[in-house]
């Protein structure tokens, strides 16, 4: 199977575990540990002579298949000497004779380059690349030595890429104490969330007129390698070309919309991913059931007014569906005091209803 194919994982899953069986069932006995991962498999043999045995039976099974192996060996560095290390995963497991150690596994090929400390990323993207490379590590190790050793390699690597001693040591400080890391992740479990683009010198202005409002932003960065390389998509307008622009467009997909009404100045603002056509055609089927409901069926029952559906205006097209919610809720907010929307707000529009309010946009 090609790599990629939907089918593929499915299908090498399906033959993985159907080995899996087989050996488990011929071995039994002989075999007192076998854990699989994807494709890489940890295993303990009773009788160290009987490994070729296993290879060659797992190398029976089809001829395109072929099972390499590699066996504990000697530590390379003096730290675990004279005891046997074998790397698996993210992990250096270490043959102890009071039980297996593990310790966090750097690949030799690993370099210490991560995100430059100066790149435009959300400060808090910073802080958690930093913090989740030390609760990776430190889960990983056995000992206390083994996790102070993981905090020198990481406060070099972070240096080395910019980040300031005092975030490197206070991360460090914080992980290191499981119970402030608890009370932590309880905290952040009560916060809503929500996603948008990061742009420097902005969202650190948005953050903070949404603190102590339990609102929290996740920043996602629009220009990534997929929508610079993927030239079918860009071309029907990449995350960060929002076009704002009037004019009828109701051919359009994925847009942000305005319906009019008729007799006065109120408007109905919507998003839809698929069509406007379609989504206007079941705003109509609505106001002709008298859906009550429907934000326009309502205002027509409630006034008299007429609803101008040929007046629609598209006002953002954007394909990327959480920049279109944030768009939508952006134009709720400050047409707020004209529009038919019923719906309670979002933390979205609660947001962006903040943030208006704090920096006066209208
Ligand atoms: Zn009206």
């Amino acid at each position: 199977m090609p790599a990629g194919c939907a089918l593929s994982t499915f299908l090498c899953d399906g033959v993985l575990d159907f080995i899996d069986q087989a050996i488990v069932s011929k071995f039994g006995d002989d075999l007192l540990f076998w854990f699989r991962f994807l494709d890489d498999t940890f295993a303990i043999l009773a009788d160290k002579h009987k490994l070729n045995t296993v290879q060659d039976f797992l190398n029976e099974f089809h001829e395109s298949l072929n099972f390499t192996v590699e066996v504990e060996q000697k530590a390379t560095s003096n730290v675990y000497a004279p005891l046997n290390t074998l790397p698996f995963l993210d992990l250096l497991l270490i043959n102890n004779p009071a039980g297996i150690l593990c310790d966090h596994f750097i690949k030799p090929s690993q370099t210490t380059r991560t995100i430059n400390f100066s790149s435009a990323h959300a400060p808090n993207v910073h802080r958690a690349i930093l913090m989740g490379e030390i609760k990776r590590s430190f889960a990983h190790c056995s000992t206390t030595t083994m996790k102070k050793r993981q905090a020198v390699r990481i406060k070099y690597k972070y240096l080395q890429n910019g980040y300031p001693e005092s975030l490197i040591d206070t991360s460090i400080m914080k992980m290191s104490n499981l119970d402030s890391v608890t009370k932590r992740d309880q905290k952040t479990t009560q916060d809503r969330w929500i996603k948008v683009p990061y742009v420097k010198g902005i969202t650190e202005v948005f953050s903070k007129a949404l603190k102590g409002s339990g609102i929290k932003l996740a920043c996602s960065n629009p220009v990534t390698i997929r929508t610079l390389s993927n030239k079918s998509r860009s071309s029907q307008h990449s995350p960060s070309q929002s076009t704002e622009g009037g004019g009828e467009q109701s051919g359009n997909a994925a847009v942000v919309y305005a319906i009019p009404c008729t007799n006065c100045p109120m408007v109905y603002i919507g998003q839809t991913g698929r069509n406007l056509n379609t989504r206007i055609n079941e705003h109509n089927r609505c106001i002709k059931k008298a859906d009550k409901s429907n934000a326009l069926a309502r205002h027509i029952n409630d006034t008299g007014h007429e609803i101008n559906l040929k007046g629609t205006k598209a006002v953002y097209v954007e394909r990327n569906a959480s920049i279109r919610l944030n768009l939508e809720a952006y134009t709720i907010a400050v047409n707020a005091t004209r529009t038919l929307n019923i719906s309670p707000p979002n933390s979205n529009m609660i947001a962006w209803n903040k943030l208006i309010r704090a920096y006066d946009v209208t």
